[in-house]
């Protein structure tokens, strides 16, 4: 008899073992020439494949199971067109930090630059979107490929890497035993970077006493400090220092909504006037108005903590701390054991913010408690909040997208744990939505999720809810609908003119279209809804079903504003 480690393996079944012997768990993609078998020999390894429709939606998804596990998420995908379609993903994953690789199949080495089918040179064109792009041009190459793409992604700031696989390679055969010794030798690459990087202590003193000294200062948190799981030393920090918080709309449950030191609805005053800021995983990007006035004061001393040097460097703040989210935060709370200080309720700072988060939020309940029929914005949303928070426990993954639909949702809608909201990200990146959904229920089993979103932001990947349903995943999609991009129609007429001007208006989208049927055609679960009490009977029973649903919310295309808060940019 042979001996099975003599045995011959080809390309697909080394790249499988490899994936399935550095621990990954899980991978998205779409199948097709030449990783089909490399799909099936994952699945045979323990390796749950989500399949989708579409590679951008895939990679989506890749890139936000990397945020919510710590772990890479693997997008693979077929050569040429499948690669471009998969730079959506591992873009995305590259402006959010988050780790991620694409793993794509490619041409014929030999054949190469002689018009292959789905020639690309994909290592140029993955360049500019990831940290690392290799090629492995031969079998032996691939566990250690494998094994250095993973780790890289991981690895001081993360983001995207790339791995591609020619056909040809794909196709050779090696012995099984030879495998056995690659992987076993195929090099960890942690050791190169900053995984273990820490402030120095008197930069930690520097901190604190810059803090103990400070008369208005801020916590500021962002995803950066959420995939660090920095929750506990963050909840530690503000609560023995009694410093009012402000968390990114990713950063929203780190800490939750509804504590007495979040200044979210405060948050011009918090901003516009705190001396000293710490910001701990956020970039002082458009998302927090560059750090700069006029929404900032300009004498406001930042301290920034960071995992990457490059990013301190170029917002030279006053002071920066390079490390891990947790560990700098672990090491300034002890620090302050030492010497504890807290600001306390009456202290004048703490008092003001407190007094505008009142005034604020009994603002907005008076506008929330008001049922508007044909529905705003505000209506649906604070049905839908209530039906969140009623839900308890672990809390549901809200993934949000859509201009008004996202800006009012995230002023409305609460969180209370961490990691439980995803959206448009750092790039504004509409069509994240069904990804993100899938990536949630697979990362996080327990947990309900529910989306709130646009019907443009549903729309450019509406296609998944099929995927939704054939992996029964306990997913909510509620689409508000209001006719198209910002809500449909809104020129003036007498404006529009020329051969063209009976055209439907480049915003618009058929009126009053039917979503939720799209998912009845698959065997899912469709509502549609006008009122509060069907809203309200479509979410009890959806959230309680824990079934692949869409309830399209009928929404006044003349509520809402277009661009929603980003009107002086369109
Ligand atoms: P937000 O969108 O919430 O404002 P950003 O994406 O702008 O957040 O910023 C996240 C920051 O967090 C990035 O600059 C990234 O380098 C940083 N980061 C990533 N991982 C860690 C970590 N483990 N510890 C500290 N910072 C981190």
């Amino acid at each position: 008899a042979v001996n099975p480690r003599n045995a011959q393996i080809d390309g697909n079944v080394v790249a499988a073992k490899s994936f399935a012997h550095f621990g990954v768990t899980h991978m998205f993609g779409v199948v097709g020439i030449p990783v089909t078998s490399l799909a099936n020999r994952a699945v045979a390894l323990g390796i749950r494949f989500i399949a989708f429709h579409n590679e951008q939606s895939a990679g989506y998804a890749a890139s936000a199971y990397g945020y919510l596990t710590g772990k890479p998420g693997l997008l693979l995908t077929v050569s040429g067109p499948g690669c471009v379609h998969g730079l959506a993903g591992l873009s995305n994953a590259m402006v959010n930090t988050w780790p991620m690789v694409m793993i794509s199949g490619s041409c014929d080495q030999k054949d190469f630059g002689r018009g292959d089918f789905q020639e690309l040179d994909q290592i140029e064109a993955v360049k500019p979107f990831s940290k690392l792009a290799v090629k492995a041009k031969d079998i032996k190459d691939i566990p250690n490929c494998v094994a250095e793409v993973l780790d890289r992604a991981v690895s001081g700031r993360p983001g995207g890497c790339y791995l591609d696989l020619p056909t040809d390679v794909l196709h050779q055969t090696i012995s099984e035993s030879e495998v056995e010794e690659l992987l076993k030798s195929a090099k960890s690459h942690k050791s190169e970077v900053s995984i273990g990087l820490t402030p120095k202590t008197s930069e930690i003193e520097q901190a604190v006493s810059l803090l103990r000294e400070a008369k208005k200062p801020l916590i500021v948190f962002g995803k950066g400090a959420a995939y660090a799981r920095a929750e506990g030393e963050l909840k530690k920090f503000v609560e023995t220092t009694g410093i009012p918080f402000l968390p990114t709309p990713m950063g929203k449950g780190l800490l939750p909504d509804t504590h007495e030191l979040a200044a979210s609805a405060a948050r011009s005053l918090a901003i516009g006037q705190c001396d000293v800021a710490v910001v701990v995983g956020a970039r002082l990007n458009w998302l927090l108005h560059f750090g700069e006035p006029p929404k900032w004061s300009k004498d406001v001393k930042f301290i920034l903590v960071d995992i990457s040097e490059e990013e301190i460097q170029l917002r030279k703040p006053y002071l920066g701390l390079v490390g891990d989210a947790k560990k700098v935060l672990e090491l300034i709370n002890k620090e302050i054991k030492d010497d504890p200080f807290c600001l306390g309720k009456n202290h004048p700072w703490v008092e003001a913010i407190s007094k505008k988060v009142k005034d604020n939020v009994s603002r907005m309940e008076a506008q929330l408690s008001k049922d508007v029929v044909p529905f705003n914005f505000m209506t649906p949303m604070r049905i839908i909040r209530d039906a969140i928070l009623e839900a308890g426990s672990p809390a549901p993954v809200l993934v949000s997208e859509g201009a008004n639909t996202m800006d009012v949702g995230r002023a409305v809608l609460v969180q209370t744990e961490p990691r439980t909201r995803l959206d448009a990200g750092t790039w504004g990146t509409m069509g994240v939505g069904l990804g993100y959904c899938i990536a949630a229920a697979v990362a996080s089993p327990d947990r309900l999720v529910v989306a709130v979103e646009g019907d443009s932001g549903f729309t450019f990947s509406a296609i998944e809810v099929e995927t939704l349903v054939r992996y029964q995943l306990p997913v909510v999609v509620i689409v508000f609908n209001n006719g198209g991009v910002y809500g449909g129609d809104r020129r003036n007429p007498e404006e529009i003119t020329g051969p063209h001007k009976d055209d439907p208006a480049p915003t618009s989208f058929v009126p009053g279209a039917a979503y939720h049927t799209l998912i009845g055609a698959f065997g899912g679960k469709g509502y549609i809804v006008g009122t509060p009490d069907e809203l309200k009977s479509a979410l009890s029973e959806s959230f309680a079903a824990r079934k692949p649903a869409v309830i399209n919310v009928t929404i006044d295309p003349f509520a809402g504003a277009e661009s929603g808060r980003m009107q002086h940019k369109n």
